[in-house]
């Protein structure tokens, strides 16, 4: 009873399969063919969770069958998601990693079937603006109206990440549970991966426009949403994503939030640094 919405985005005059609403019973068949893999599959909208929508519409055996490679958070706020090589791992407020249970509930989440379409060493990355500028670039010259799932895999000369504190109802607002409930650690010469979203701008109503990248450490023990990185040299890795699949929630919430009021501002706040 799920509805879900399919936007298709052409590119290179190429014409690209929409496919049917994936319902469960043909995921399975249909998870392998390009089509699937070429769709960044979301749950909800950012600007839902803002709002304190942190009800789960979701579980993480369903997120499994959209993709291998994502991020998200977990009903109530309930730490970062990270998900890579299809497992979905979670930063708890300390900033530990643990393997997330496939029964538990996602209110939003990004994730996708991650082929490497283009890869490139990076070296000497010295901050996160660093990073997206080179990133931007990149975007620049591929196209910046599609999607782009990112990984980075190497050591990291220094990681600053942060995850939060498991919110109880009645839910506040993203920005005012942040405020008292965000954690912030860093760790030095650690070897992990990064997994990042773009996002192109006409996704300012539904999620953050441009990148979105969480860390996890490679022995899966560190990790959380990235705040800011240092590279020494490391692997990029990016996978050119054509498709966008959302999942409106059937919560009971989700009907009632006012989703004109713009948010750039509070997205802003919540998802950056300063
Ligand atoms: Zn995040």
């Amino acid at each position: 009873m799920k509805k879900e919405i399919i936007i298709c985005l052409l590119s290179l005059g190429m014409l690209t399969s929409c496919g049917s609403a994936s319902s469960s019973s043909d995921s399975k068949k249909t998870e392998t063919s390009t089509a699937d893999r070429e769709t960044i599959f979301q749950v909800s909208l950012l600007q839902g969770l803002t709002l304190g929508d942190y009800y789960g519409s979701v579980t993480v055996g369903e997120l499994k069958q959209k993709g291998d490679t994502g991020i998200g958070t977990f009903e109530g706020v309930n730490g970062e998601l990270i998900m890579v090589d299809g497992t979905v791992y979670r930063a708890l407020s300390d900033g530990s990693i643990e393997t997330a249970p496939d029964d538990e509930t996602i209110p939003f989440a990004n994730v996708t079937f991650f082929d490497a379409d283009e890869k490139q060493e990076l070296s000497d990355i010295s901050g996160i603006a660093d990073l997206k500028a080179l990133l931007d670039e990149k975007v620049e010259k591929l196209g910046k109206n599609r999607f782009y799932m990112v990984r980075i895999d190497g050591i990291f000369k220094r990681v600053h990440a942060r995850s939060e504190l498991k919110q109880e109802e009645p839910y506040k607002p993203l920005a005012e549970a942040l405020a008292t409930d965000q954690r912030e650690f860093s760790w030095d010469n650690i070897e992990g991966t990064v997994v990042a979203l773009y996002c192109p701008q006409y996704m300012n109503d539904l999620n953050a426009v441009g990148w979105h990248m969480h860390f996890v450490s490679a022995d899966k023990s560190k990790g959380g949403h990235m705040l800011d990185i240092d590279i020494d040299s490391a692997e990029l890795k990016i996978d050119f994503t054509q498709g966008f699949n959302m999942l409106l929630p059937e919560t009971a919430k989700f009907p009632t939030l006012d989703l004109t009021v713009d948010q750039s501002e509070d997205i802003k706040k919540v998802e950056t640094k300063d």
